[in-house]
């Protein structure tokens, strides 16, 4: 079996090469390396080979990883749904949370963010192309959403997430993503220049569409026992 360095090498050259295929500016997708149900140890090794964005969904045992490898330097993104009693967790443990979907999360989150700390950088996810998803506001009302994190002092709005149902087709990955892209852009708004999509099974379609960070669980750490 391939380990993590190798397989993070490869993600890197797949980057690279779909960057050059689609006209991206060279080192323009950054890879967050989603961890979740993995041990402290394989977030090791991955960071023994230069990786040092994490991802994580479930927040105790985000927390207990981060205590295990408090002395690495680590910027913690969380990226699973977020419940209203987690908020001040996330916002006292995480340098940013992608999964930010209703003003009143938004509100928790800044009004927690300690003052020690610089603001939470967040994302606003976008329920695109799929009904059954509870998560992500939709694109109608994506721009009023923005409008009220932007006010928020302790919040660094950076840009928009998305979890598209899965496709095999090339043209239908693309799809959902460039819908948002061109909604995003539309609002005109120099705070969002982060897209935060693409997964293991879509990477490419992703960085055609303009994706600047990619969130890699499978395809670096191997597959979960557990779903999501
Ligand atoms: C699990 C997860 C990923 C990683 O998915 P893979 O298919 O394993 O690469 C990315 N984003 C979110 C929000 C996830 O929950």
């Amino acid at each position: 079996m391939p380990t993590i360095a190798h397989r993070l090498k490869q993600i890197y050259t797949q980057i690279h090469q779909a960057e050059h295929t689609f006209s991206r500016v060279p080192n323009s997708v950054q890879l967050l390396a989603v961890s979740k149900t993995k041990p402290a140890q394989a977030i090791i090794s991955a960071y023994q080979a230069g990786q040092r964005h994490f991802g994580e969904n479930y927040v105790q045992e985000a927390l207990l990883k981060q205590q295990e490898l408090s002395a690495l330097a680590i910027t913690w993104h969380f990226i699973g749904p977020i419940q209203s009693n987690k908020t001040k967790v996330l916002a006292t443990h995480f340098d940013w949370v992608h999964s930010v979907d209703n003003l009143k999360i938004a509100q928790r989150l800044s009004s927690q963010r300690p003052n020690f700390l610089p603001p939470l950088n967040v994302c606003v996810q976008v329920n695109i192309s799929d009904e059954t998803s509870k998560s992500g506001v939709t694109l109608n009302d994506l721009p009023e959403l923005i409008l009220g994190i932007s006010e928020l002092p302790n919040l660094n709005l950076r840009g928009v997430m998305a979890i598209p149902a899965p496709h095999a087709d090339f043209a239908a990955q693309r799809e959902p993503y460039q819908q948002l892209v061109s909604a995003v852009k539309a609002l005109n708004n120099p705070n969002l220049t982060t897209f935060s999509f693409g997964m293991s099974d879509d990477l490419d379609a992703a960085i055609a569409e303009g994706s600047t960070l990619v969130r890699i669980g499978t395809a670096l750490f191997g597959a979960r026992r557990k779903l999501l």
